[in-house]
């Protein structure tokens, strides 16, 4: 059995499930190697099925976040006075 933790690469920000005694993992995203013990975990996962769930849901609330400040700078950048 074993538990995995949610973590952002430190390089691209995109989110992946580890192993939680994994040591290093090669990002999915930009295929770069970092440790993993330094980085906060966003959240914990009992099992594989449980951390692409989590995954998936940090992923489209970040999607969200994203949105909305992208939005905003936007609002922003059009008072040019
Ligand atoms: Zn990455």
């Amino acid at each position: 059995m074993g538990t995995y933790k949610i973590v952002k690469c430190p390089y691209c920000k995109g989110i992946l499930a580890v192993k939680l005694h994994q040591k290093t993992k090669t990002c999915t995203y930009c295929g770069k190697k970092f440790k993993v013990l330094p980085l906060k975990a966003l959240a914990l996962a009992r099992d594989s099925e449980e951390a692409g769930l989590l995954v998936k849901y940090l992923k489209a609330k970040e999607a969200k976040v994203e949105e909305f400040l992208y939005r905003r700078k936007n609002r922003s950048e059009g008072n040019n006075d």
